[in-house]
């Protein structure tokens, strides 16, 4: 139910409030409709109640509404501080063993250095990784992580986390999302605004000062937010000047951070940089395999895979680790869903290839068709579509039917003789075509200037 009221909530509300006031709430607890939501103190309680409860509470209702079917007139949310919860002797989940911990550690139990394969691609930051858990403080200081989407920066900085963690199972740690650092400052300072509460930015303050490891994600960000990297620095200040361990990632290294504040990139240069690449595919493929380990540790039942399926998932290119995984993910559910027809009850290379039809395709190609450019064409040129596809020699339809015949050999991958087809021509009449446009471009930058024009068009 929260699930899609935050969803609604999130188109409802300007992204910023959506952010900042409800997208971390999470229920504790429900009872007879009411869903608690437990807000760091009595003025951000107050606050939520005045601004947005009501909004919250229709919300629900019409979620409930649509989930069961029926109205849920008592379904209501009600805010309560972290003294009101432990009054209400609330159960918390069981997945929080540990003994009441001042601050959330964040760290997801699964990224370890154990699930974390090594390549040439990663293996600089992984050693920088793993020699700043044995030594956090004394090894690097900060260990600034970089690369590019879904290689492994956010699954290296929890391996770090929990390593430490399991050293020295007191150690205060935080891992945070620049953004999410970022939200709660903006928090915190509105709350701080309208009426001095000093104890708040105390609290916030706290919360990253007097912690032993702060590792924080997605640094890139917070550049140019000049509130946001204004606090980091202090932050950044208070913890490296008492050898607190600082791990930060981005996805390019400081000196390519173009809205990076000098004295930031200076600090960030103090310690150690790493990257992390595209891991090369027999590292792909160890990396699969480890991911169906885990998964058949979980679910033992499961299908069996054959190798040849996780090679044929590794081969494919313009992908991270991220999107291989899911395609792994996509295979598996496709196997499960056709069992029956599967001939050797297995999961192999032709079930892959069955399951990942259009997964890999990359979506602008996919998404473009002749209809659409021909759309565009027109519009541009101020013509209609029967001219630019008919008969018709004249030299205002002729370009424009050219050019929409090399933006179709251009970004998509149709064949001559499926762009003829379509166009009613034979084929040779498109590669003329296609011929004429590229030569014409090169001699006439206002040419390719039109052409360029269009294809962003079309790409949208
Ligand atoms: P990033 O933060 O760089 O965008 P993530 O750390 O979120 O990437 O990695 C994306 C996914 O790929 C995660 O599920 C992670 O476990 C997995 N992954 C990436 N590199 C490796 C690796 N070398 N070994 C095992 N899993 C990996
Ligand atoms: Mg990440």
């Amino acid at each position: 139910l929260w699930e899609k009221t935050l969803n609604y909530l999130e188109e409802d509300l300007p992204m910023f409030q959506f952010n900042v006031w409800i997208k971390e709430l999470k229920p504790v607890h429900e009872e007879n409709g009411a869903y608690f939501f437990e807000v760091s103190s009595p003025m951000h309680k107050n606050l939520m109640e005045e601004k947005y409860a009501e909004k919250i509470r229709l919300t629900m209702q019409l979620a409930y509404e649509e989930l069961y079917g029926v109205p849920g007139a008592d379904i209501r949310p009600e805010f309560i501080t972290p003294q009101d919860s432990s009054k209400l002797n609330i159960s918390r989940k069981k997945e929080e063993p540990q003994p009441a911990r001042e601050v959330k550690t964040n760290l997801n139990p699964n990224y370890t250095f154990d699930t974390f394969v090594v390549g040439e691609a990663n293996k600089f930051a992984n050693a920088a990784a793993l020699a700043v858990a044995q030594a956090p403080g004394r090894a690097y200081n900060p260990l600034f992580l970089y690369g590019g989407v879904g290689l492994g920066k956010t699954h290296l900085m929890h391996a770090v986390g929990n390593h430490i963690l399991q050293e020295n199972p007191e150690a205060e740690i935080v891992y945070v999302t620049s953004e999410t650092f970022m939200n709660e400052l903006i928090r915190m300072i509105q709350l701080t605004n309208n009426r001095a509460n000093i104890d708040l930015r105390e609290q916030f303050r706290r919360k990253y000062r007097n912690i032993d490891v702060l590792l924080i994600d997605d640094i890139q960000f917070i550049a140019g937010k000049d509130v946001a990297q204004d606090e980091f620095f202090h932050t950044f200040n208070a913890l490296r000047d008492m050898n607190k361990q600082i791990v930060i990632s981005s996805d390019r290294p400081p000196k390519e951070m173009e809205k990076l504040e000098e004295r930031m990139r200076c600090r960030f240069e103090w310690g150690l940089i790493a990257d992390i690449k595209m891991p090369d595919y027999e590292t792909r493929v160890a990396i699969l395999l480890k991911k169906v380990q885990a998964l058949r540790s979980v679910n033992p039942s499961a299908l069996p895979i054959r190798d040849d399926t996780l090679h044929y998932i590794a081969q494919q290119k313009n992908s991270n680790i991220r999107t291989l995984e899911g395609a792994l993910q996509k295979v598996i559910m496709y196997a499960e869903l056709h069992k029956d027809s599967l001939p050797s009850g297995e999961i192999d290379a032709s079930v892959a290839q069955r399951a990942l039809e259009d997964f890999f395709a990359s979506p602008s190609v996919r998404a473009i068709t002749p209809k659409g450019v021909i759309d565009v064409v027109c519009e541009y040129f101020d013509i209609r579509e029967e001219d630019i596809r008919g008969q018709k020699r004249n030299r205002e339809y002729v370009f424009p039917r050219q050019i929409s015949m090399f933006v179709l050999r251009d970004l998509t991958d149709n064949s001559y003789s499926k762009i003829a087809e379509f166009f009613g021509r034979d084929h040779s009449t498109i590669m003329h075509a296609e011929e004429k446009i590229k030569k014409q471009m090169k001699e006439d930058p206002e040419l390719k200037k039109v052409v360029e024009d269009i294809e962003a068009k079309i790409k949208g």
